[in-house]
């Protein structure tokens, strides 16, 4: 792809161009906003621009040929460390987990990159290989080194890349990519230029489904289930995992409309089922287990914004429009849906550090709270 197959966003795209064209750029960066709106595609795809052999001038500005031999090692559709470019590195917590196993392994022995468990953090190591990297001088246009998921370095990388911002080497950029960009030392914040992502109109999600070959109906499901995260549709377009994922908060949901104490352990236990594999396993498994909590507890947001949707008589607005039948049973009334609401959310905040509350204990809490909702 090239930066005229990026979808959505259009004010930030614009906005590198400009930057580009007067070739007066920053060299720290925070692309912030919510998740898979295509920041870190736009990083890549910006680099792949600034570092492209033969850029063509097209009627919406620059763009790079995504044919010459900068442009083949670079594609926002590979993974970290499949990432080629010799003047671009993306960091995140992947590649991270894979510069930690190959210094671990013996040379002899092989590293199966798919089997890596992403790290709950980005550590100061990151930043020691990145600065090692930059001691070495580079003949390319511009050396790009995209940190995903910034809100992840700790304390000790942050001062570390601190220092490396603070004297920054020529025709180095960084661009730090967030959506929870608060999270981020306030310090390195203040040294970035910022650009903010919002998320992508329905209506450009349901075009950009059609022209993947969607009918009307599929294209108008998918777009509403997207929730303008374009990367979620275009995701679920390849990896049917998500129809499983929403078989799993179905049951769950269902559970929930009609919750009964006899339901509470096994609601959570259901909940959270598939996280005894992670235990024991140290940091890396608690951040997988954190973030299928989180998906889940998104789900069933989406479910009971529905209700209170079907409650308030607005069934337009329902996204889960396959589910019908079991959100009008739980429809009565929107002072239950606010309250569920409510409860998910704090459930969603408990989960999180630094509460990192028992995930089984804080989704009985949950079904509690739910079901006295119902009475009331
Ligand atoms: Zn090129």
């Amino acid at each position: 792809m090239a930066l005229k197959d990026f979808v959505g966003n259009e004010h930030a795209v614009r906005f590198l161009l400009r930057m580009t064209e007067k070739g007066t750029i920053p060299h720290a960066w925070l692309f912030s906003g919510p998740s898979q709106v295509g920041k870190r595609t736009l990083a890549i795809e910006w680099a792949k621009l600034l570092n492209c052999q033969s850029p063509l001038k097209t009627d919406g500005g620059l763009d790079s040929c995504d044919q010459c031999p900068s442009c083949h090692h670079l594609s926002p559709d590979r993974p970290s460390y499949a990432q080629t470019h010799p003047a671009v590195q993306v960091v995140d917590t992947t590649m991270v987990a894979y510069w930690e196993a190959v210094e671990k392994a013996k040379e002899a022995e092989a590293i199966d990159p798919t089997k890596l468990k992403p790290k709950l953090s980005l550590g100061i190591n990151a930043i020691r290989t990145i600065r090692e990297t930059l001691t070495h001088q580079t003949l390319w246009r511009y050396r790009v080194i995209v940190v995903d998921e910034a809100e992840r370095l700790t304390e000790e990388a942050s001062a570390a890349l601190l220092k490396t911002l603070e004297e920054p080497p020529d025709r180095t950029l960084f661009i730090l990519v967030s959506s929870n960009p608060w999270a981020i030392h306030p310090t390195i914040r203040s040294r970035c230029q910022p650009l903010r992502f919002r998320l992508v109109p329905t209506r450009v999600i349901f075009l950009l489904l059609k022209a993947k070959g969607l009918t009307d109906e599929e294209a108008s499901f998918l777009a509403k289930l997207a929730r303008g995260r374009v990367g979620w549709a275009v995701n679920a377009l390849r990896d049917q995992t998500w129809q499983q994922v929403r078989e799993h908060l179905n049951a769950l949901l269902k559970m929930m409309v009609t919750m009964s104490w006899w339901d509470v352990s096994r609601f959570a236990e259901i909940a959270t089922k598939g996280l005894e594999e992670f235990e024991s396993e140290g940091e890396a498994s608690m951040a997988s287990q954190r973030r299928q909590l989180e998906e889940t507890l998104e789900g069933l947001m989406l479910g009971w914004r529905d209700i209170l949707a079907l409650a308030l008589g607005a069934e337009d607005l329902v996204v889960n429009s396959d589910w019908l039948p079991m959100l009008k049973q739980a429809a009565k009334s929107p002072n239950w849906a606010l309250k569920v609401l409510w409860e998910l959310r704090q459930t969603y905040r408990r989960i999180r550090p630094p509460f990192n509350a028992n995930p089984q204990l804080a989704f009985e809490l949950l079904a509690i709270q739910a079901m006295q909702g119902a009475l009331q």
